[in-house]
């Protein structure tokens, strides 16, 4: 089977109907960049700086963060690269940095923390847009967001980076500016979307944290696991209320969370109206395969169904049957 989705690889991310999506990767989990794959995605949708300040018993220099991040560039030339900024916190410890909470997951993660030390964030996005100069590929992500006011001070603090880095280099022109986009992961944030979307320039939706923060369920909790489903038709609304105002807003919004990368994922998304998935190397051959199979006027028939299902279950055995017909 792998070996048939892994033949159409090299194909377009094209519809049966002529619809083009946008399939990225999401990168930053293992040590070395997969690059294996870069020409046939549209580029890195989600880079997760997380890992290399993991990795190491300190933060990582400016100049360490510099070559880090230039790899990425490298790997994939001429092409978007969302890097988001460090989203430790909540299930992501850093060993030399150590947090002691009652709620991890409701406290200082992600934007959160890095806002409350400018010097941690600054350095970072100097580091971005340092690599980035010669490549042009720059797009940050900010993780976490809940308020509009987390979203002016980053956009502050970027402009101030920038200006720091255009001055080292005595402004010869060369340091771009970046798109700047906002994870949609707290529930909050979708209701600010108007505003949101005349702050930045994109935003995407990271479903395994917004699954979680919807259903009030720890993602990393196996005694409540069974609750914890991005096909509950309550995350199904919220997704499909969420496509349709942005799609209203013109404002460009994509998928990152695994849902995008699982096939009833991609269907039930693709009947939304979404056409931006990132997701894990391992599945980009699938999806594609998959998405080139389908009619969207016919996918689309679904989703008032779907919209309608009670359970997470009753989801999976309507977009299953749509799915066996395809293989
Ligand atoms: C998400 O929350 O869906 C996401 C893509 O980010 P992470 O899994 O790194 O929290
Ligand atoms: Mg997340």
């Amino acid at each position: 089977l792998s070996a048939r989705y892994q033949s159409e690889l090299h194909l377009p991310a094209q519809s049966s109907c002529g619809q083009n999506f946008s399939l990225m990767v999401n990168s930053g989990l293992a040590i070395e960049i997969e690059t294996t794959q870069s020409e046939f995605t549209n580029g890195v949708g989600l880079y997760r700086t997380e890992f290399p300040f993991i990795m190491r018993s300190r933060f990582p220099t400016e100049l360490e963060q510099v070559e880090l991040y230039r790899k990425v560039f490298q790997g994939y030339p001429g092409k978007a690269v969302v890097m988001r900024t460090l989203d430790v916190g909540g299930d992501k410890p850093l060993p030399y940095f150590p947090i002691s909470e009652e709620n991890p997951f409701l406290g200082w993660r992600g934007i959160r923390l890095t806002l409350d030390h400018p010097e941690i964030f600054l350095v970072q996005i100097r580091a971005m847009l340092k690599a980035n100069i010669g490549y042009n590929s720059l797009h940050i992500l900010l993780p976490m967001i809940s308020d509009l006011a987390e979203v002016d001070e980053s956009l502050r603090l970027i402009r101030q980076a920038w200006f720091e880095v255009d001055d080292e280099f005595n402004s010869e022109n060369i340091v771009a500016k970046p798109k700047v986009g906002v994870m949609i992961e707290v529930p909050s944030i979708m209701f600010q979307l108007p505003e949101l979307a005349r702050k930045v320039d994109f935003c995407s939706v990271g479903t395994n944290d917004l699954t979680q923060y919807l259903l009030a369920v720890d993602r990393n909790n196996p005694r409540v696991g069974n609750l914890y489903d991005a096909m509950h038709p309550a995350v199904l609304r919220a997704l499909n209320q969420l496509g349709q105002q942005a799609h209203g807003l013109q404002f460009p919004i994509s998928i990152c969370g695994e849902l995008g990368g699982e096939p009833l994922g991609v269907l039930t998304l693709a009947a939304m109206g979404f056409n931006s998935f990132s997701m894990n190397h391992s599945n980009l051959a699938k999806i594609k395969w998959l998405l080139r199979r389908i009619d969207l006027a016919e996918l689309r028939l679904l989703l008032p169904d779907v919209l309608a299902c009670q359970s997470p279950k009753q989801v999976r055995v309507l977009v299953q049957r749509f799915l066996d017909q395809k293989q």
